[in-house]
């Protein structure tokens, strides 16, 4: 069944999830979020202990099933310590680097509010510090200055703020009129918000998929365990779909979606990897394969959990991930269709 692909409704969806706060151990108001999209297209879905959401599409076939997953979770922050100037240090979560995080606007979470700040080296200010500009910035010189009037450690405890706190940036999402998406956070909620939209057409147009098919928005990606449990004993395949990465020597690029050969958890299944290269040519797709080499998915960590699939991973290509990201209308059509055409196809061997 050929389906029209409305990129305004997807970038919406992606949009709205970029917004949203959620670092790795802090995801429960994205899953809600996640939830009641599902509840309004009338599917049920439900929580695994960790605090992620599974959802299942029926197909023709449910001895021989599929199970798709995007992660929600982001990098973040934690609050380290409160310093004796109000300022706050941080221990990150995820892979983040001090440098792409120099200036940029952010929320604490304190057991029962919400404050804002701005991440900063502590000798920011060119007027004072000589070392302005060549200082490394690291974890003992990067701070948080909370947008409150504080001086001590005592005047920041008496907001409520403590060690502990979830610290998120600001995602800074910008659209532009060429069709480039600016965010930080779009690895990985830009193949969610592809996913969630691919399960509304699904439902609205009553597509009929060959094989049942689960779906898995993981929430601990980030630091590694994310999409490993929660696999039903009749799922053959498993395909994360997951950001492409850009760079020198890479393939991949910003209005393709990306095929990933081999990552730095080692080769994924070469005969599903040929099958989605085979559908992409066959759907005139633009598409690139590539190797990841500082990379792992929720899918070699299911396989590292030691479950027994067939293992992908596919999504679009994003530029400075981890820290300045973008990404291109494009890549997301293109991935769209990739996971469409994919639901669509049967297991191989059938
Ligand atoms: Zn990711």
């Amino acid at each position: 069944m050929e389906i029209n692909f409305d990129s305004k409704a997807i970038i919406e969806v992606i949009s709205d999830l970029v917004k949203t706060p959620s670092p790795s151990g802090f995801t429960d108001r994205v899953i809600s979020q996640i939830e009641a999209y599902l509840n309004e297209l009338g599917l049920p879905s439900w929580r695994n202990r960790k605090g992620g959401l599974l959802t299942a599409l029926p197909g023709q076939d449910s001895s021989k099933q599929r199970m798709i997953t995007a992660h929600l979770d982001t990098l973040g922050a934690m609050v380290k310590e409160v310093k004796s100037d109000g300022r706050l240090k941080l221990s990150l979560i995820g892979g983040s680097r001090w440098n792409h995080l120099e200036g940029e606007y952010c929320q604490i979470f304190s057991a029962d509010q919400v404050y804002t700040g701005t991440i900063l080296m502590h000798q920011t200010s060119v007027h004072v510090y000589k070392d302005a500009g060549t200082a490394e910035r690291n974890s003992d010189n990067m701070e948080v200055r909370l947008d409150e009037k504080v001086e001590s450690a005592d005047d920041v405890k008496k907001l409520g703020i403590s060690v502990g706190d979830f610290v998120a940036f600001d995602p800074r999402t910008v659209i532009t009129p060429g069709g480039f998406i600016k965010s930080r956070h779009l690895d990985d909620k830009a193949s969610a918000g592809i996913l969630l939209y691919m399960i509304k057409v699904i439902k609205e147009n009553n597509v009929s998929l060959p094989h049942t098919t689960h779906i898995l928005f993981s929430n601990h990606e980030e630091v590694g365990y994310g999409g490993n449990s929660n696999v039903p004993a009749e799922v053959v395949e498993y395909l994360a779909v997951d950001m492409g990465a850009i760079g020198d020597g890479q393939a991949s690029d910003e209005y393709s979606v990306c095929i990933c050969a081999m990552d730095s958890t080692g080769p994924y299944n070469h005969h599903l990897r040929q099958r989605l290269v085979e559908l992409a040519k066959a759907h005139d797709l633009s598409y690139k394969v590539d190797i990841y080499p500082n990379y792992g998915s929720d899918a070699s960590a299911a396989l590292r959990a030691g479950h027994d699939l067939i293992h992908g991973l596919i999504g679009p290509g994003i530029d400075a991930s981890h820290a300045f990201e973008r990404t291109h209308v494009d890549a997301i059509t293109n991935t769209a269709k990739l996971i469409y055409y994919y639901l669509l196809s049967p297991i191989a061997g059938d």
